[in-house]
């Protein structure tokens, strides 16, 4: 495992509302682009920057918009802040002149053939998702040079971090949680020694990084920006960008659904086609490139929110409350998986977003439900038990295949976590810690090809033609 810098995850950033099609290869490049440029001494000498792609964000990096994200990045972009819409235009801008401005001031030549450079089969030894930033001066010589690993859920480490831990945790003390925890046995005993639920100890640590009705109303804002993409999702019809000729289905379905009415009466398992909708709604506005909360990653951002209108619309009294202790919930079971594991399905395969999405959704549900603590820690591992071995093996490197519908599976399969726990007294054989653990193994047994890198499974039994860029 090559992430071993720790420091306090919040509920906002493991929710981040973001743009497509990818937390670890859209979102983290951004952020890291927009962090070197700002971090560039004497800006106004800059002449020229250079961006070096290696590993997972080589081998998939154009499929995942990388290199889009990158120019965006370095124009100060943020992934909460640009305008999808808007994207087109700035990267036709900026292709079309030669000229990029760096966080909107300085003006530097930049043709992404030249200063972009994708090392195929290379990979840095920390992380598989691994960029080199270097910029010059006027007279070429090198001013700033950094290494950043986007390490999944659109958080970035620099290499330093990495290889200097002590550091690091100086600085996780400074920023430490009243409740602090990296295991499941440890969030358990902070329950048990103060009588509260999973989410209250959330809560608790959110307190100490902002008021309590920022929390509410930063979640509140979160999964109304998640409503917004299943709404925008149902509505939008059309082939998917990047020249898979996948077609949007969610609209057909939307339509489909809604003539059939809502009563489920002839048809109880309707339920199913709602919740794959929701999530398709999701995923196909994140291939498209559109906005999208982070949940915990991009690929997998379609089965929290498909599981939150699910217990919306079809359980019998769901509650704003009950919102609010899905999402503090989901975030505990995210941290876990962070601490113990990894995000990044360059390193876990698929098991590190659709396993944890499933996860963190089983156990949001079971807590809003009314579950507890057991309950939530049996849903949770159960989401995990049945994602073990998940393979990533995106076709032609596009968050598509089998990436959408992948995702309607992972909300249905939580939603199931959720009620077999519900049935149980928590009494489970499995502990989470013990699932975790054999997620991380099972990640660091799996070969490469099968970790982001489009070099193995459907990404090479499906054949494909794409037109040439
Ligand atoms: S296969 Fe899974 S992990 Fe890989 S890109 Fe698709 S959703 Fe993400």
């Amino acid at each position: 495992m090559a992430t071993s810098v720790v420091t306090p995850v919040s509920l906002f950033q493991l929710f981040s509302i973001g743009m497509g099609p990818s937390s670890s290869h859209t979102v983290g490049p951004m952020r890291a682009a927009r962090q070197f440029a700002s971090e560039i001494p004497n800006i106004e000498d800059l002449g020229s920057i250079t961006i070096e792609l290696f590993g997972s964000l080589a081998m998939t990096g154009k499929g995942h918009a990388t290199d889009i994200a990158l120019m965006l990045g370095l124009e100060g972009y943020t992934p909460e802040g640009v305008d999808p819409n808007q994207v087109p235009t700035i990267i036709s801008r900026i292709e079309k002149s030669g000229f990029l401005r760096v966080l909107g001031k300085v003006r530097i030549p930049f043709k992404p053939q030249v200063h972009l450079l994708f090392h195929m089969g290379k990979r840095l030894p920390y992380h598989s998702n691994a960029m080199r930033l270097s910029a010059k001066d006027f007279s070429g010589k090198e001013i700033a040079s950094t290494i950043y690993y986007s390490v999944g859920g659109g958080f970035v480490v620099t290499h330093d971090q990495i290889s200097q831990p002590e550091a690091a945790l100086a600085e996780e003390s400074e920023t430490g949680f009243p409740y602090p925890f990296r295991t499941c046995a440890e969030l358990i005993h902070h329950c048990n020694e103060t009588g509260k639920k999973i989410y209250e100890i959330v809560l608790e640590n959110e307190k100490s990084l902002r008021s309590e009705q920022e929390i509410y109303s930063g979640i509140l804002q979160i999964w109304k920006v998640m409503q917004e993409c299943v709404r925008r999702g149902c509505l939008q019809e059309g082939i998917l960008p990047g020249g898979l000729n996948v077609e949007r289905r969610a609209s057909k379905i939307y339509k489909t659904l809604q003539k059939n009415g809502a009563d489920l009466i002839n048809d109880p398992s309707e339920i199913l086609d709602w919740v794959s909708l929701f999530a398709l709604a999701v995923n196909e506005e994140n291939a498209a490139g559109g906005r999208v909360v982070t949940a915990p990653t991009n690929g997998a951002s379609g089965i929290i929110p498909a599981v939150l209108h699910y217990y919306q619309k079809f359980t019998p009294s769901p509650t704003e409350e009950g919102i609010i202790q899905f999402f503090l919930t989901a975030t505990a079971i995210g941290i876990l998986y962070k601490e113990g594991a990894s995000l990044s399905a360059a390193e876990m395969g698929c098991q590190g977003e659709v396993g944890v999405a499933c996860s963190m959704a089983a156990g949001g549900l079971a807590a809003a439900l009314g579950g507890t603590n057991a309950q939530i820690e049996n849903a949770a591992e159960i989401g995990m038990e049945h994602n073990l071995g998940l393979t990533c093996d995106p076709i032609a490197g596009l968050v598509q295949i089998p990436c959408i519908e992948r995702n309607t599976m992972g909300a249905i399969k939580a939603i199931n976590a959720s009620r077999l726990a519900l049935h149980g007294e928590g009494n489970n054989r499995v502990t989470l810690d013990q699932v975790i653990l054999a997620m991380r193994k099972t990640g660091e047994d799996m070969k490469s090809i099968y970790k982001e890198t489009s070099e193995g499974g459907l990404a090479i039994t499906v054949p494909v033609s794409l037109p040439a860029c």
